[in-house]
């Protein structure tokens, strides 16, 4: 086991996604994904990873004992908001809360220093960057460098590696280091959340490992809610429930079998060269995977 991966983890709610706050119909349930959490928790202990788990911080208000149990299973802790409110749907004093409460929030509820933030839906606005660097975060993840999927999110970054905030806007601060969620080379879709489980477990596998032929770790994301038998909720898209529960279950523990190191990203920037870009594969180079024919059937494992 020589490569890194990161097997990153977005920790919030059903009831927290987009998805079902846009929804006509509701459930009682409460607190769906939970469960799904705690799989995780045991399978990345079962395979020896630690991870990077960016808790939306109401969650660790509700359930600190949780969130203070992934901190102490080694994993680190960073922010993806305190609501889970789009922060484009923000005025710019909102967003600032969001960051800085969920940060206080976290390190208040683990004792752990919080340097890293993803946004919901991978989306942010123009001052992102300054946000961050005031609200004392060091990296962000907030970056998909997908082509373009519209009513999704991508098309303007083509950042696969870890390198200074510069590279996403010049005028960001340089204290704030970029972590691109990886995508699959020459087909640019992610190669986890839904794409997962639309195309299957093989085509995560195969850009995992197309990715660490180029020297690039991995970053993957999943949500704990991926992992339970979702309720029917009048409104929420097919796409949304497509796959969860067993299937995903079945998906990563064939993921986190594969000869990789799964570890924080934390750990993983401390191990990159992020000065020198010398990991940006050329255009040239991320051709391979063009040809759609090329990408596994789904398979149901
Ligand atoms: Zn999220």
């Amino acid at each position: 086991m020589s490569e890194y991966a990161a097997l990153t983890i977005d920790v919030e709610l059903f009831s927290q996604t987009p998805a079902y706050r846009a929804a006509s119909g509701s459930t009682d349930r409460a607190g769906i994904g939970l469960d799904g959490l705690a799989f995780l928790k045991d399978s990345l202990e079962d395979a020896n990873a630690t991870t990077t788990c960016f808790v939306v911080s109401e969650i660790a208000e509700t359930h600190p004992e949780t969130v203070r149990s992934l901190s102490v299973a080694g994993h680190e802790i960073g922010s993806h908001t305190y609501t889970h409110r789009l922060l484009t749907d923000l005025e710019p004093g909102e967003r600032y809360e969001e960051l800085v409460r969920s940060k206080e929030t976290l390190e208040a509820t683990t004792g752990t220093t919080v340097e890293g933030f993803r946004a919901p839906a991978f989306d942010f606005g123009p001052d992102h960057f300054h946000a961050l660097a005031a609200a004392g975060y060091g990296y962000d993840a907030s970056v998909v460098a997908s082509r373009t999927i519209p009513g999704f999110y991508g098309g303007e970054y083509r950042l696969q590696h870890p390198a200074p905030a510069t590279h996403i806007d010049p005028t960001a601060p340089d204290s704030i280091t970029a972590i691109p969620t990886s995508v699959m080379p020459g087909f640019r879709l992610p190669l986890t959340g839904f794409w997962l489980r639309l195309f299957g477990v093989r085509y995560t596998i195969l850009g995992m490992k197309l990715l660490a032929r180029r020297g690039i770790a991995p970053v993957l994301y999943v949500h704990p809610w991926e992992f339970v038998d979702l309720p029917d909720v009048e409104g929420v898209p097919r796409r949304v429930t497509f796959r969860t529960g067993v299937w995903m279950r079945r998906a990563v523990e064939r993921i986190l079998d594969q000869p990789f190191a799964f570890r924080s990203l934390r750990r993983i920037l401390a191990d990159a060269d992020i000065r020198t870009g010398s990991m940006t594969p050329t255009d040239s180079e991320e051709t391979d995977l063009d040809d759609r024919s090329t990408i596994p059937d789904s398979e149901a494992q």
